[in-house]
């Protein structure tokens, strides 16, 4: 693996490769952007050039070498002066044994993983790597630790944030750091990488689209499209999307239970592929992937009221959909759409998942002045 074999990032590695040029690669970066976009493997990647041993120049575009004994280790994992930091260490730092899995980074990690490692100099290469990752889980406990040594970082320290809301991190930690922006990819480059992988081009259209340009997710629905035994999970999505568009309110919590069902088999199946993730963030991932399956949809009647069509994710309940369209109004489409990322957000903070899709399915298929009176509730 190295920086050329990066999926449609070049923008970013541009951003690094030009610091790295210049001699002046700032010790603190923020790689923000949507999951599934490559943050995490260009930030490996930048630590893997950062301990090389021998860097490789070519035509003004650096890499590591891959021979050198810091690349060795770096590839076998071993690497002392590589450390990856996320919120599931928190049960190896000294009173964590036992703990849940916590919903955010805490500062016992942030002391034990990074301030204490800080000061001690690197073994094996010249410098040191900390990768954070869910940067935007940092409470205000622990992203004032962190602030400490970002005020003044060993010379041999590079800090590389991986973020999804940067928004969330403190102004005084945003101003200390250099953020590089990962944007979605594009769609047609997600279709080609999936048709490659075996998956016919309907679905891999279908994947590509409600990814909403990260690829990180297409490419594990395409695994679990592949690895399910009987009903896919395509099928199941294009059942559920014709159900919602045809939902009576009356119904809605009937269906709710469907895609709580839904959620958590395609939950169990991931859980099977992945054993190494965390059950909670399994189960966070596949509700999220189930919200924005209704966001999909709402989506699509927006299109169609307003542009008339083309490019719709759910191209295969195209007639259902444009029934539903018409019972809506615009704007009552954009609230709806509101609603669904407010719940996404609340999934991140691990509410209990009775309260995901119970609440939402009555707002999206409430009339004008259910919905208004719905809204209305949740706010209190
Ligand atoms: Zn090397």
């Amino acid at each position: 693996m190295s920086f050329k074999d990066i999926f449609c990032q070049d923008k970013a590695i541009s951003l690094i490769q030009q610091g790295y040029a210049s001699g002046r690669l700032a010790h603190a970066f923020i790689f923000a952007g949507i999951e599934g976009v490559g943050k995490f493997k260009t930030a490996r990647e930048l630590g893997k050039l950062l301990l090389c041993k021998e860097p490789v120049i070519k035509n003004g575009f650096a890499d590591s070498c891959g021979k050198c004994v810091s690349c060795e280790a770096f590839e076998a994992g071993t690497h002392p002066d590589f450390l990856h930091i996320y919120k599931e260490l928190l049960e190896f730092t000294e009173d964590g044994k036992d703990k849940k899995t916590p919903k955010d980074l805490s500062i016992d990690v942030i002391r034990e993983f990074v301030i204490k490692k800080v000061s001690i100099r690197p073994s094996l290469s010249e410098g040191k790597v900390f990768v954070i990752s869910e940067g935007e889980r940092l409470n205000k406990e622990s992203q004032n630790a962190l602030l400490k040594v970002l005020e003044e970082p060993p010379g041999y320290c590079t800090i590389i944030l991986l973020c999804t809301q940067p928004e969330n991190l403190f102004a005084t930690i945003r101003s200390r750091c250099r953020i590089i922006r990962f944007g979605p990819i594009a769609e047609e480059k997600i279709i080609d990488r999936l048709h490659k992988t075996g998956l016919d081009k309907k679905r891999s259209q279908y994947f590509a689209r409600l990814s909403g340009g990260s690829i990180g997710d297409a490419c594990r629905w395409a695994e679990l499209e592949s690895r399910q035994a009987e009903t896919k999970l395509y099928e199941i999505c294009n059942q559920l999307v014709g159900e919602l568009a045809g939902c009576r309110y009356a119904d809605c919590l009937e269906l709710a239970d469907r895609f709580l069902k839904e959620s958590r088999e395609t939950g169990q199946l991931w859980s099977k592929i992945n054993p190494q993730t965390s059950k909670t963030d399994v189960s966070r991932r596949t509700h999220k992937t189930f919200i924005r399956i209704i966001i999909s949809v709402l989506r699509d009647c927006l299109i169609l009221k307003v542009a008339a069509g083309g490019g719709l994710t759910n191209f295969a309940q195209e007639e259902n959909i444009k029934k539903m369209s018409e019972k809506e109004t615009a704007e009552q489409l954009c609230l709806k759409i509101g609603a669904a990322y407010r719940t996404m957000q609340c999934v991140d903070s691990n509410i209990n998942e009775k309260l995901i899709f119970h609440p939402l399915l009555l707002k999206v298929t409430s009339s004008d002045t259910m919905f208004v009176l719905q809204s209305q509730l949740s706010d209190v």
